[in-house]
């Protein structure tokens, strides 16, 4: 892809800066965009600054080191994870990070977006794992993206936030709409009491319509994901197998799942669990 002009990319991160906004996906000063403005440099947006009324000549120009190289503010405060998206992924022109609140309550409560729920989310992310928490602003966090950011183009930062990155800006920004999204969904759907999953064998599927569509994709989802998986090099996606369905009702945790369904959830009223302490006491004084 041609580099698009410095203006033009100013004038994207401003209007990447004014959706992130409107859309509640920052509040106050939170979050911060960048693009690669040719091979060596970035442009990025500064910090302490609201990302729904920025302005075109606010932005920093850096280098892939984060050595300032033009602009009157100082860079993002979190420029050390952009970096280290961009010298993980060449691929990745821009990168894109905001605390969307239904994503990040996902990533507070430590529950991964990984269950194969969304035909269109397995196809394009995969799943979204969750980096290990880490301060922000300190060099933990680019420590803790670099674990998945080679197989995952969007990821949940521990209670913090999420982090997106694509081949343009606005890719990158559609991602963190898409995290946000599926977070709504898949928290709605819990709420009616759990997703239904889409089996493994749809999963290999959709999986195939990446190659058919031209869908760039950094790593394929794990065959088969156990808990000896490595999540660095491969997309976890939990889905049961079920050959010859594509719907699979049982509802699953976030943890393994194995065919005789230890880790199913299961529902009881306080007095049904009182009830099964009580006997398990009783049986253990007998
Ligand atoms: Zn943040």
């Amino acid at each position: 892809m041609a580099d698009r002009s410095e203006a033009s990319l100013r004038a994207d991160i401003v209007e990447v800066g004014r959706r992130l906004y409107a859309r509640g996906y920052t509040a106050s000063n939170d979050g911060n965009i960048s693009v690669r403005l040719d091979s060596s440099r970035l442009l990025m947006t500064p910090r302490s600054v609201c990302k729904g009324f920025m302005d075109p000549q606010m932005m920093c120009i850096t280098d892939l080191a984060g050595v300032k190289l033009a602009g009157d503010r100082d860079p993002s405060s979190e420029m050390q994870m952009h970096l280290e998206v961009y010298r993980q992924r060449p691929d990745a022109r821009a990168v894109v990070h905001a605390h969307p609140p239904i994503a990040t309550a996902f990533a507070v409560a430590g529950i991964p977006l990984d269950r194969a729920v969304l035909a269109e989310v397995v196809t394009t992310l995969g799943s979204v794992p969750i980096a290990d928490y880490a301060t922000p602003s300190t060099k933990e966090l680019p420590e803790a993206v670099r674990k998945y950011v080679r197989s995952h183009d969007g990821m949940l930062l521990a209670n913090h936030g999420a982090l997106t990155l694509g081949g343009d800006l606005f890719a990158a920004y559609y991602k963190m709409e898409t995290i946000e999204h599926f977070a709504h969904i898949s928290f709605v759907a819990r709420m009616l009491g759990g997703e239904r999953l889409l089996s493994r064998e749809e999963v290999t599927r959709l999986q195939g319509l990446r190659g058919m569509y031209g869908i760039a994709s950094p790593a394929p989802i794990c065959p088969d994901p156990g808990p000896e998986t490595d999540t660095a090099d491969c997309q976890v996606v939990f889905a049961p197998s079920s050959p010859g369905t594509r719907l699979v009702t049982r509802a699953q945790t976030p943890g393994r799942m194995d065919a005789a369904g230890a880790d199913a959830e299961i529902r009881l009223t306080y007095r049904e669990l009182t009830a099964l302490i009580e006997e398990a006491v009783r049986q253990l004084k007998s």
